[in-house]
C-alpha cells in the first residue's frame, strides 16, 4: 500500500476507534486544533507516564515543576521569542495557498535522496547477493548527479538561513521550479516572516489590559523558576528540571494531522551544567534519548539523528531525533546545547541574579543548558504510525480476511486486557466480572460480551488490546482461562491466579526502565 493511503488510514482509523477527534467538529472543525478521544487519551496518558518516570525516576539529579501556561509578558522578549521567533512564509498567488518556504526547500532536497534510494534499490535487486552499495553510492553517474543537485541546494539554503536572506530562499524555489502542489504553479510571492505566537489580554478594562502571550513552549517556565528549585530542591550542578505540558503556535501551514498542531503538548527537560561542559552533557542526552525511544520495539531503523543546518542564535550544538512517518522522517525530539543564554537574558531583563555557586570550583557562574524537548502528539503519531497493521488472515471457514492491529507496545496500549465470556449464560459473565474486579487495580480491563469471539477479537486488535481473555464452560470447573495473544494470535490455556503475573510481565514500565539503566 502507498504511505500516502496509509497515512489516510491512519488517520481515519484514530477518528473511528476513539483515539483521536477534529476539535469542535459538530462546528465544522477548528484548523490544526484536535481533541483526544477516550483510547487516545490513555495512551498520550501512558507515553507521558513512561517519559516523566524515566526523567524523574531514573535521574536522581532530574525534578519536576508544572508552570503557569500565563506569563510575564518580558520573559518573551528575554527569550527572543517577541523579535525573532518567526518562520519564512511564501504564497502561491493562484491557489492562495500558504506555505513555509524552508519546509519546500527541506521538501525538495528529500526528493533527491528519494530518487537516489530508488536508484539504489533497483540497482540492489539486479544485482543481488553480489551487490555493493557502498562502491554503487559512490560511482553510479545518475546517484553521484542527484546527490551534487541535492548538495548545491543544500549548500545555498544554509547559506540563505544563516544570513537571514528571504530573497534568496525565494530564489531557490524559484530556480528549482518548485510548484504548488495545489494550483501546480510555481507563481509565489516574496517571502515574508510570521511571527507564531498567540496573544491575549491579561485585566478587566481595555485600559489597564496587558497584553501576554501564549507560551508556545515549556522552556522558559523552567528557566525563570530556575533558582526556585536550585535553592528550596538543594539541587547541585550538574541537575535537570523536567516540565510537561500546553504550548501553542499559530503555525503557517498546519496539515499532517497531529504532526502540526496549533495547541500542542510538550515535554521538556533543562539541565543545568557548568560552562565548559555542555558538549559533553549535549552527547550523553542525545545518547539517552535514542534509547528510549529504541526501548519501545518500533524497530531501530525507524529512528535517525539530524543535525541541525542552521543553529539558533543560543545554541552551540542541536540535533533532531526523527523518525519515519508515513510521510518520511520526521523531528519528534529536538536536542539543544542552549549555551548560557536564556539565564543570561533573564538575568538582564529582570535585573535579578541567575547564578549558581558552585562549591567545587569555589566561584559563581551562570550554568549553561542542555535541552531535550519532545512533542508529547508526534510521539503519539510516531506511535500510532508504526504500529497501524493490516494484515492477511484466514478466516474460520478457510477464507481469507484482513484484520487491522495496532501493535502498539504493550507498555502503551489503552487497555491492555479484555475479558470476553463465550456465552451470556451458565455463570461465564459473573467469572468474567470477577476476573475483572481482581484485575483492575493494575490494568486498564475492558468487558466485552457482544457479538461473536471473532468479532471481538478484532475490536480489541484494533484498539491495540494485547491481551484477550476468554472465559468458556471449562473455566467454570477447573479455574482456567485462554489468553490470546494480539500479534501472534496464538491462543494458551492458563490458570486464572496467574493472569496478573503474564500480563504485568509484559505490560510494566519496570520492565522497560530496567532497559534504559
Ligand atoms: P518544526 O521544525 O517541525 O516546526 P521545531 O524545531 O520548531 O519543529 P521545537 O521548537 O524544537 O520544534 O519544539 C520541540 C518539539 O515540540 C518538536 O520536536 C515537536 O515534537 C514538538 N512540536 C513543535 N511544534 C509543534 C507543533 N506545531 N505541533 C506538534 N508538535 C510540535
Amino acid at each position: 500500500m502507498a504511505q500516502e493511503d496509509v497515512f489516510k488510514k491512519l488517520v481515519a482509523h484514530c477518528k473511528e476507534y476513539g483515539f483521536v477527534f477534529q476539535s469542535s467538529e459538530i462546528y465544522d472543525g477548528l484548523g490544526a486544533v484536535y481533541d483526544y478521544g477516550q483510547y487516545g487519551v490513555e495512551l498520550k496518558n501512558n507515553i507521558k507516564k513512561y517519559w516523566w518516570d524515566s526523567m524523574v525516576l531514573l535521574h536522581e539529579n532530574v525534578v519536576g515543576i508544572d508552570s503557569a501556561i500565563f506569563m510575564h509578558p518580558t520573559i518573551w522578549k528575554a527569550s527572543g521569542h517577541v523579535d525573532a521567533f518567526n518562520d519564512p512564509l511564501i504564497d502561491n498567488k493562484d491557489s492562495k495557498k500558504r506555505y513555509r518556504a524552508d519546509v519546500l526547500i527541506e521538501e525538495l532536497m528529500a526528493k533527491y535522496d528519494a530518487k537516489i534510494d530508488k536508484e539504489v534499490e533497483k540497482a540492489a535487486k539486479r544485482f543481488g547477493d553480489s551487490f555493493n552499495e557502498a562502491m554503487f553510492r559512490e560511482t553510479n553517474p545518475r546517484v553521484l548527479e542527484n546527490l551534487k543537485k541535492k548538495e548545491e541546494i543544500h549548500q545555498r539554503f544554509v547559506k540563505a538561513l544563516n544570513d537571514s536572506n528571504l530573497e534568496e530562499l525565494r530564489q531557490i524555489i524559484i530556480d528549482n521550479e518548485v510548484v504548488c502542489p495545489i494550483s501546480g504553479t510555481k507563481n509565489w510571492t516574496d517571502v515574508r516572516q510570521f511571527n507564531l505566537m498567540f496573544s491575549t489580554e491579561m485585566g478587566s478594562t481595555a485600559d489597564g489590559a496587558m497584553k501576554i502571550f501564549l507560551r508556545p513552549e515549556t522552556a522558559q517556565g523552567i528557566f525563570v523558576n530556575f533558582l526556585n528549585v536550585q535553592k528550596t530542591g538543594r539541587m547541585k550542578i550538574p541537575f535537570g528540571i523536567a516540565q510537561i505540558g500546553k504550548a501553542f503556535r499559530n503555525e503557517i501551514v498546519a496539515r499532517q494531522f497531529i504532526f502540526r498542531m496549533r495547541e500542542f503538548e510538550q515535554m521538556e527537560m533543562q539541565f543545568f551544567v557548568a560552562p565548559g561542559e555542555e558538549l559533553e552533557w549535549f552527547e550523553k542526552w542525545k545518547q539517552v534519548r535514542i534509547k528510549w525511544h529504541k526501548a519501545l520495539g518500533m524497530g531501530d531503523h525507524k529512528y535517525r539523528f539530524h543535525d541541525h543546518d542552521k543553529l539558533a542564535h543560543y545554541a552551540n550544538a542541536a540535533t533532531d531525533i526523527e523518525y519515519e512517518m508515513p510521510f518520511g522522517f520526521k523531528e519528534v525530539e529536538g536536542i539543544h546545547s542552549r549555551t548560557d543564554f536564556d539565564l543570561s537574558q533573564h538575568q538582564q531583563h529582570s535585573g535579578k541574579k541567575l547564578m549558581y555557586f558552585d562549591p567545587e570550583k569555589n566561584e559563581s557562574y551562570v550554568p549553561y543548558v542542555i535541552e531535550t524537548s519532545i512533542g508529547v502528539d508526534r510521539m503519539f503519531l510516531s506511535i500510532m504510525s508504526g504500529a497501524y497493521c493490516e494484515e492477511e488472515v484466514k478466516g474460520k471457514d478457510g477464507e481469507s480476511d484482513t484484520r487491522v492491529v495496532l501493535k502498539l507496545p504493550p507498555v502503551l496500549a489503552p487497555v491492555k486486557l479484555a475479558v470476553l465470556p463465550l456465552v451470556k449464560k451458565d455463570g461465564l459473565p459473573e467469572l468474567a466480572r470477577s476476573i475483572i474486579d481482581d484485575l483492575k487495580f493494575d490494568f486498564n480491563c475492558q468487558y466485552d460480551e457482544k457479538d461473536s469471539i471473532g468479532k471481538r477479537y478484532r475490536r480489541q486488535d484494533a484498539i491495540g488490546t494485547p491481551f484477550c481473555i476468554t472465559i468458556d464452560h471449562q473455566s467454570t470447573q477447573d479455574n482456567t482461562v485462554t489468553i490470546r495473544y494480539r500479534d501472534t494470535m496464538e491462543q494458551e490455556r492458563v490458570k486464572i491466579g496467574d493472569l496478573s503475573g503474564i500480563i504485568s510481565q509484559k505490560v510494566s514500565m519496570k520492565e522497560l526502565f530496567k532497559k534504559l539503566s
